[in-house]
């Protein structure tokens, strides 16, 4: 059979990073991997062991509610209280995900229709743009600059046709964070146009000096939209699949009417082991602690040879400006060193100029990927 694959699936752009996949498949050399976003460390004990427990109770073996448990969605009521001083309603403001990306990925198949439009930033997590695709809208581009911060320019985003913008704060590729005013900004530019807010918070836990604002914070903000947390990065959960969106309630009726069509809800022993995540502190204060290590010794590293970085106020993400297409320099820097990082072009037009960083690695590994990155940056000079 010659499988002729769905236009919706043919319609998404060309995987941006499989040239790099592919060299580190062919690699000769010891690989550091700087590329990627995935946690290195292991779940915290104590969330483990509330799995074990967990999964000996046979109710956890039956179909969850596709809303979540009630005892989950009430933790995340009072982690929101505690972190944001946001009240939320358990049953109507609240909704858990088999990670943010699925709820990211699928919110816009119950909210937007055939050729309305959707911001997109860029750079940008590249689900954003191929979620619109996939959903029958069309994207349309907001470029992050350096020279706003990695900010959206609201007064110069063209709205005619929008139906929502997802927004992403501290961001991910560029390590950028947004103040309140911002989102003050932001919930007027929303209400005037019409448009729904879809912030995505995952790295709201990982920061290294003031706490990152919600939406929800935002007198109105609760009208406009919804935003996405992870367990993946605040909890080194990436592998358990496990996040919520929280905010405006239509919204998340929405979303929730839609999964009730596709998935079945999160195992449950998952979501007893996400309540015991949340009520832990110390393990996420801990955590910061490593990152902000981590960047400081990649920072001084680079700075010293010459690259032009400052250390971001959040994510695990160094975002560096270099001379030239960033495929060819991620492509010569895994050749020549062996140490991989992730091509900005792969955000985005927008992320042309720039390679990603990540400290997703042990501390040796990042001091061993600066030293060979120094030999070989003054060899280049
Ligand atoms: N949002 C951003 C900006 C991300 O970088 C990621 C993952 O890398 C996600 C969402 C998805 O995280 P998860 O689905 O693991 O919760």
């Amino acid at each position: 059979m010659l499988l002729d694959r769905s236009l919706r699936l043919k319609s998404l752009p060309e995987y941006p990073f499989a040239r790099i996949d592919r060299l580190k498949k062919e690699a000769k050399v010891d690989i550091i991997d700087l590329g990627i976003g995935d946690p290195d460390l292991p779940t915290p004990e104590y969330i483990i062991s509330a799995l074990k427990n967990a999964i000996d109770n046979p109710i956890t073996h039956q179909y969850p509610p596709y809303s979540g448990y009630s005892s989950l969605r009430c933790e995340i009521a009072s982690w929101y209280k505690k972190r944001f001083d946001v009240d939320l309603n358990p049953d109507k403001e609240i909704l858990p995900l088999l990670g943010s990306k699925e709820g990211i990925a699928h919110i816009l198949f119950s909210i937007i229709n055939p050729c309305d439009y959707v911001l997109t930033p860029d750079p940008g997590y590249p689900v954003y743009k191929s979620a619109t695709i996939l959903s029958g809208g069309i994207p349309r581009i907001v470029p992050l600059l350096s020279k706003n911060g990695f900010l959206p320019d609201l007064d110069n985003i063209d709205p005619n046709g929008c139906k929502a913008f997802f927004l992403n704060y501290p961001n991910n590729p560029t390590g950028a964070t947004c103040s309140l005013d911002f989102l003050k900004d932001l919930v007027h530019f929303a209400r005037k146009n019409n448009i729904i807010i879809l912030f995505d918070l995952a790295y709201s836990e990982v920061y290294f000096d003031e706490k990152p604002p919600s939406l929800l914070q935002i007198d109105g903000g609760m009208d406009v939209g919804i935003e996405f947390h992870s367990f993946s990065k605040t909890y080194n959960m990436a592998g358990w699949r496990l996040g919520f969106c929280v905010g405006n309630r239509d919204i998340i009726k929405s979303l929730l009417d839609l999964k009730t069509n596709l998935d079945s809800g999160i195992f449950g022993a998952i979501q007893y082991a996400g309540i015991s995540a949340l009520k832990n502190e110390g393990f996420v204060d801990e955590m910061r602690k490593v990152y902000k290590r981590r960047l400081d010794i990649l920072t001084d590293g680079l700075s010293s040879c010459g690259f032009k970085v400052d250390m971001p106020k959040a994510t695990f993400y160094l975002w560096a400006s270099i001379k030239g297409p960033s495929l060819d320099f991620s492509e010569k820097l895994l050749k020549d060193t062996g140490v991989v990082a992730t091509p900005g072009i792969g955000f985005g037009k927008y992320g042309e100029g720039f390679i990603r960083f990540s400290v997703a690695s042990p501390d040796e590994r990042i001091k061993e990927a600066v030293s060979r990155i120094k030999k070989w940056h003054s060899f280049q000079q």
